[in-house]
């Protein structure tokens, strides 16, 4: 926990792990009906960000943090306070930007937290590269020999679900859009003759590609058997709200290919700035997601089990726990 007396607002900092080097996580700024709805949601996505750079042979471990949004702040004072709180974790916490914070936010923190670093650029970008690769690989998996006339439901246009619907059209997909921000849509619809959506069915609508690219735990274990797709990857943490889910995903048939292997571009690219890789070098190893979903869903058809467990084996053995239990289904 932050001192709230000096942030003025709640605030919580989560390192779960960092076996593999200082823990990068964003910090997320929004409303949250208690505190303790504030910690377990950052344990939570910290636990999520171990897995992320660990699957993705990072050299980083995983954290994340909260700030509660309660009412109107001094932006500025609230950002440098925080970054205090961070400097004191020694730099075994690198923060970056998530839901509610910007790259001006993290940028009123230099000079204060020990390292930045993460929040020079958008990734999102690299992000949405990423998921067009996971989205080619389950493709491929289940026999598509590339995304022409495969039908993608981008939910969200956001940063990375408007790239994600760029990159899709140029591959010539069947793109459907959705969002509660119309004008959003309208934009992508104009640009790239994607199909407008309802966002409150688009979860259901008929379509190859389920992409969530809007917010979390967008899929429960009751709503999974009602989905109308064959393969869910999308952007979006924490897809599953609880990981029943994705046993009641497999019962009908849909394919779940794990956010966290498959939304690591944008953690691929704060790896990149902070070791200078060059475009071409960054762009190889996004790419290179769409390989280890192939892995990922040929291991799970092969020993028949869950691409979600395939994938935390995965990074489990990326930290050294190869021993730890994974259930076989
Ligand atoms: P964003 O805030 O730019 O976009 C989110 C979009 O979702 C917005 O346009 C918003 O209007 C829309 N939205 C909200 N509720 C919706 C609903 N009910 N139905 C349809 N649309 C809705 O966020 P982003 O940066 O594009 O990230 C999208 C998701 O991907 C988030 O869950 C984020 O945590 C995750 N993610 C992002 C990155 C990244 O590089 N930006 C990296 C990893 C994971």
């Amino acid at each position: 926990m932050c001192p709230e007396e000096e942030l003025g607002t709640p605030a919580v900092i989560a390192v779960h792990d960092t076996t593999l080097g200082p823990a990068v996580g964003g910090v997320r700024f929004a409303p949250y009906p208690s505190i303790d709805a504030a910690v377990t949601e950052c344990t939570r996505l910290a636990e999520g960000m171990t897995l992320k750079n660990a699957a993705a042979g990072l050299p980083f471990g995983g954290a994340k943090s909260v700030i509660v949004r309660n009412g109107p702040v001094d932006r500025t004072a609230l950002m440098r306070s925080f970054a205090r709180s961070v400097a004191e974790l020694d730099g075994d916490y690198i923060p970056g930007v998530d839901v509610g914070t910007t790259i001006e936010d993290l940028a009123l923190m230099e000079g204060i937290a020990p390292d930045v670093s993460c929040s020079r650029e958008d990734p999102s970008p690299w992000t949405a590269l990423g998921v067009l690769a996971g989205i080619r690989a389950a493709a491929a998996h289940l026999g598509e020999e590339d995304l022409r006339g495969v039908s993608v439901g981008v939910q969200g246009a956001g940063h990375v679900g408007a790239e994600l619907v760029r990159l899709l059209s140029e591959e010539g997909a069947d793109v459907r859009v959705s969002d509660i921000d119309l004008v959003r849509v309208a934009s992508l619809v104009e640009r790239y003759g994607a199909t407008p959506v309802d966002p409150r069915s688009a979860l259901f609508e008929p379509c190859d590609v389920f992409a969530p690219c809007a917010m979390a735990k967008v899929i429960t274990a009751e709503n999974a058997g009602s989905l109308n797709c064959r393969i869910v990857a999308g952007a979006a943490n924490d897809t599953l709200a609880t990981e029943d889910a994705a046993d009641r995903l497999a019962e009908s048939g849909v394919l779940y290919v794990p956010d966290f292997i498959v939304n690591a571009g944008g953690v691929i690219h704060i790896h990149a700035l902070r070791q200078d890789w060059t475009d071409d070098e960054l762009r190889a190893a996004v790419l290179e997601i769409g390989d280890r979903v192939g892995r990922i869903l040929g291991d799970a058809e092969t020993h028949g089990r869950l691409p979600l467990w395939a994938a935390k084996e995965v990074a489990h053995a990326a930290l050294g726990r190869d021993r730890e239990a994974v259930p076989a289904t």
